[in-house]
């Protein structure tokens, strides 16, 4: 990986009053998503009302932490994203819940033969000030 010089400085989320219980999930090691209390839709990312049918009834549920690589980009610019490391993925993620979130990959290397669309992957998160990121990585075996 390069890294250059003059980094970007690494982009930080500052949480919001909506979107804090996402972030303490993160610092505490979980992935939350919210769930519909009236259509029990999950949903992700974190907003007042249901996406689905509208009700303001969210409530926030762990999420396995697990999904599948359902579309993916490699980026050769440097981006506050990725702090002036180049090349990385941008990936979308399709969790076992079913919502997709973008994020980017760690642990493999940013090439195209590495990276199959469906391959397994699990979060990780990657401690950045006051926030923890939620990065994914290839998943390991499940233990029974
Ligand atoms: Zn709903």
């Amino acid at each position: 990986m390069n890294h250059a010089k003059d980094t970007p400085a690494r982009f930080t989320p500052v949480p919001t009053p909506g979107t804090r219980p996402f972030w303490e999930g993160t610092q505490a090691g979980e992935l939350r998503i919210q769930v519909c209390g009236h259509c029990r839709a999950l949903v992700l990312y974190p907003r007042p009302h249901c996406p689905e049918c509208g009700a303001q009834s969210l409530s926030w549920v762990r999420a396995s932490g697990r999904g599948r690589l359902h579309s993916y980009v490699v980026s050769h610019v440097a981006s506050p994203w990725s702090g002036g490391d180049t090349p990385y993925v941008i990936a979308v993620v399709e969790l076992e819940e079913g919502p997709r979130m973008m994020s980017n990959l760690v642990g493999v290397p940013p090439l195209p033969e590495r990276l199959q669309l469906d391959m397994p992957l699990e979060v990780v998160f990657e401690p950045r000030g006051e926030v923890a990121l939620p990065l994914f990585k290839p998943a390991s075996p499940r233990t029974p």
